[in-house]
């Protein structure tokens, strides 16, 4: 893919979230990302608008020295966390600084098969994560209905509040890290206590139906807590929707799945 339709791609899905009807993210809310190549990505400039996202508000960035900071044990104060930002950017003829979440994103992007990364601050998803029982119950793991586990995968992945910035990304390090011991892949999902969400994926759409089906699952938990609390599915039924072939056929048609050989799966 030529670094004109990555940009293209990642300027669509920032408006689709930044949509002023969905309010999902207001004013300089929210940020979005997309891996360039190896050494590189894209990420929104700190304090644009997601909505009204133009090419001129978005930074590159090299991975290698945030990723460096991720991975070191030091402290950074604000004016360091600042200079790193600034240093990372492959050009920065207009003096732009990249989001204050750009080290969680480049860790995100590193992941495999991770291409583009959507971060909101969703009003119903947000009502779960700003209320003592809704982030129980969110954070229990539990899925409600089948189309949650299509879309979003087995599980959520839980981030308990921390600083935004280094020590954010570094718990959300820990928390894709566990997830994936725990359930064998990476998350596609991940809510964060006291402050938003997170979609990652391969395809820029996909970042966007992440979004949507979370949206609804947070709303029908609402009305679930609302209604004596939400009735789980068992482990079992969550395996069995996550490994039925009909739904490995719907997730490719929703390019969540890449397409395989004919394997029955
Ligand atoms: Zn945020």
């Amino acid at each position: 893919m030529a670094d004109n339709s990555i940009m293209q791609d990642l300027l669509a899905l920032s408006r689709q979230l930044g949509d002023p009807e969905r309010q999902w993210a207001i004013l300089g809310e929210g940020n979005t990302s997309a891996r360039v190549d190896d050494e590189t990505f894209y990420v929104k400039a700190s304090g644009s608008q997601l909505g009204k996202l133009m090419e001129q508000n978005v930074t590159h960035v090299r991975f290698a020295p945030i990723l460096e900071a991720l991975h070191d044990s030091r402290d950074y104060n604000d004016a360091q966390i600042k200079d790193l930002l600034y240093s990372s950017c492959v050009h920065n003829e207009k003096g732009l600084r990249p989001s204050t979440e750009t080290v969680f994103h480049a860790f995100l992007l590193s992941l495999p098969d991770v291409n583009f990364v959507g971060h909101t601050h969703v009003i119903s998803i947000n009502g779960l994560m700003c209320s003592a029982h809704g982030w129980q119950a969110v954070k229990s793991g539990g899925r409600m209905f089948p189309d949650e586990i299509v879309v979003c995968g087995v599980a959520p992945c839980c981030v308990p509040y921390v600083d935004p910035g280094i020590p954010l990304a570094r718990a959300l390090r820990r928390a894709v890290l566990e997830y994936q011991d725990r359930h064998g892949m990476r998350p596609k999902a991940i809510y964060m206590q006291n402050h938003g969400f997170t979609a990652l994926a391969r395809t820029a759409q996909e970042v966007e139906n992440i979004h949507l089906m979370a949206d609804k699952a947070a709303q029908i938990m609402l009305g679930a807590m609302a209604c004596g609390g939400p009735a789980f599915l068992t482990t079992e039924n969550v395996d069995r929707i996550f490994s039925r072939p009909d739904e490995h056929y719907r997730q490719r048609a929703l390019g969540i799945k890449e397409d395989r050989p004919a394997d029955g799966t």
